[in-house]
């Protein structure tokens, strides 16, 4: 192909020839929508960092999945704000938690619509982390991972289409696929969060879950990825499928678009992507600035 012969722009000429030749669309059956689901009745509070984001009584849910179907967005993933917190994260595997219930709303609603349940100890726990700690503050593995166990299998009584955790914990899909399967729950898939690394992005998803505070400076460096690694992302998918997920995510989404594309190559497995908080932070906050278009700039993220 060579010039003049060969013109490039002739195929941008206008909005028809581009939308034809067009290799990449996403629809809107290609989201999850995020819900943060809190104790109380009437209340739709709206998270400072996330602009147009709120936190939702269980009561306010069915409005809310009427919406996302009007818009055809086909599943959410659910996060809790307990009515309290604690050392090792009580309301995270109570059947009556705030999650568990929030299942139950949804699903009462409407049997059909997509459920996925975030599962992890840091909305719960009242130091933040997603593990239980031993006395110098060091999250416990194998203790952890057992409470993530029973989570999951809260999630699936109570109605859950789906399980994603998020801790970072290893062995923890073994762990929950194992569970999952002695409580009769083998056809509930499992999406792990394999690839979470160490981010700054998730400041406002801390707000949002009241996190943030508890955490105080401790990081999660001991069990989330370090960000200036790729080949550890592809031994962490690689432990993962071979402990039984059904589907992989990069998280954050945006920094990480080498990885992304690496795991979706070497994997052949459905790869989710995590579009964090900070990234929507970032987009609403230069748009209501006047810096940038937040409707196109966010087009072109996805
Ligand atoms: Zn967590």
């Amino acid at each position: 192909m060579q010039f003049p012969s060969y013109r490039p722009r002739r195929l941008r000429a206008n909005a028809t020839i581009r939308r034809m030749v067009r290799e990449t669309a996403v629809s809107p059956s290609d989201f999850i929508y995020p819900l943060f689901v809190k104790p109380g009745k009437g209340l739709k509070d709206e998270i400072k960092s996330m602009p147009g984001q709120y936190q939702l009584s269980l009561d306010m849910l069915p409005a809310e999945i009427d919406e996302l179907k009007a818009l055809g967005i086909p599943a959410v993933i659910l996060f809790g704000l307990p009515s309290s917190k604690d050392e090792v994260g009580s309301e995270a595997y109570d059947e009556h938690g705030i999650v568990q219930e929030a299942i139950r709303a949804i699903k009462a609603h409407d049997p059909e619509f997509y459920v996925i349940t975030d599962v992890c100890m840091c909305e719960y726990t009242s130091h933040g982390h997603c593990g239980i700690l031993d006395d110098r503050g060091c999250v416990i593995n194998d203790v952890t991972l057992e409470l993530l166990a029973k989570e999951a299998v809260t999630h699936a009584e109570a109605g859950a289409d789906m399980v994603a955790p998020s801790d970072m914990m290893d062995g923890r899909v073994a762990a929950i696929r194992a569970a999952l399967d002695a409580e009769g729950f083998s056809d509930i898939p499992i999406m792990a969060y394999s690839v979470k690394y160490a981010s700054g992005y998730y400041g406002p998803f801390r707000d949002a879950v009241g996190s943030a505070a508890n955490l105080g400076k401790s990081s999660k460096d001991t069990y989330q990825l370090d960000f200036a690694n790729s080949d550890e992302a592809i031994r962490e998918c690689a432990l993962d499928v071979a402990e039984g997920c059904d589907m992989l995510m990069v998280k954050p989404g945006l920094p990480y678009l080498d990885i992304l594309a690496r795991v979706k190559d070497e994997f052949k497995m459905p790869v989710a992507v995590y579009q964090v908080s900070g990234e929507f932070a970032m987009l609403k906050a230069a748009h209501a600035n006047g810096w940038l278009d937040y409707k196109k700039c966010l087009l072109e993220t996805l």
